[in-house]
């Protein structure tokens, strides 16, 4: 029960890797707001969340547009009080497709999403945060940010910037209590991952970054990186990028 009595706000906790976080903080004591886009799914994970015993709440937000954002922290202030860890890791991916044919729109609407979204959600955080002299920022890359991505350019760009703006932001607030940093998954089995794989047909040379050999992470083995980078344990840890991809990047 690390996490007893403690206030965490989940952006993308709707499916996949989001939910599993909710889920494994709810396990040791925390209380939960999440945001996302698909309300049945909201209404599915704060059923599960609820029935395990802590306060959970969902909104629907759009990480892409700052009043939101801004209005998601002031609920997660509402209902708790404060704020002690936020997991910014709602993201999109796109289909697989060589620079020059990749529509400048989806480059686009990945770098808000993936970037301006976790940059919206942290100008909230951390304030809030400063104020209460400590907290805990964690930020969902991919393996996608340590190297090229070949098919999948709009997707790495972003995942390196997020790493850059991560780290930077960490040194800002170095010292004062609060620290920010961010994960990198390999392939997990989720939402995001079926459709990236429908979308290649099979045709693996079209899959950025390649697959581990003991095969896509469970999203919940992945959550206990998160949660260990939220704990005290973690407490000089800041502006980190944690790899967690069953060693598919070193190859
Ligand atoms: P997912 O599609 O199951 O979850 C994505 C979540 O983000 C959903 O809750 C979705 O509703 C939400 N979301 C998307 N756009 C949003 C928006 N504009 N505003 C609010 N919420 C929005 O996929 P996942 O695999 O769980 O993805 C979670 C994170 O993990 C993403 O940042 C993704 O880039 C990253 N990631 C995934 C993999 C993988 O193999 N699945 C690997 C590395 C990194």
């Amino acid at each position: 029960m690390r996490f007893k009595g403690k206030s965490v706000l989940i952006t993308g906790g709707t499916s996949g890797l989001g939910e599993n976080v909710a889920i494994a903080f709810a396990k040791e004591g925390a209380n939960i707001l999440f945001c996302g886009l698909i309300d049945s799914d909201g209404a599915r994970v704060t059923a599960i969340l609820k029935e395990m015993g802590a306060k959970a709440y969902y909104t629907h937000a759009d990480v892409r547009e700052e009043r939101a954002m801004e209005a998601l922290v002031s609920e997660a202030c509402d209902h708790f009080g404060g704020l002690d860890i936020a997991f910014n890791n709602a993201g999109i991916s796109h289909k697989a497709a060589r620079f020059a044919h990749m529509p400048v729109a989806t480059a686009r609407e990945v770098f808000d999403t993936n970037v301006m979204g976790v940059w919206h959600a942290m100008r909230y955080q951390i304030p809030v945060m400063l104020a209460a002299g400590s907290g805990a920022i964690i930020n969902t890359a991919s393996i996608l940010s340590k190297s090229g991505a070949e098919w999948m350019t709009a997707y790495g760009m972003s995942k390196h910037a997020l790493i850059g703006m991560t780290k930077s932001a960490a040194l800002d607030y170095a010292g004062t209590g609060l620290r920010i940093n961010a994960i990198s998954p390999g392939p997990m089995l989720t939402p995001m991952l079926t459709r990236a794989l429908d979308d290649i047909g099979g045709d693996m040379s079209k899959f950025a970054g390649g697959f581990p050999k003991g095969g896509p992470a469970d999203p919940m083995d992945v959550a206990q990186t998160v949660l260990y980078l939220a704990s005290d344990d973690a407490r000089t840890i800041t502006g980190a990028n944690f790899i967690v991809d069953g060693g598919v990047s070193q190859g």
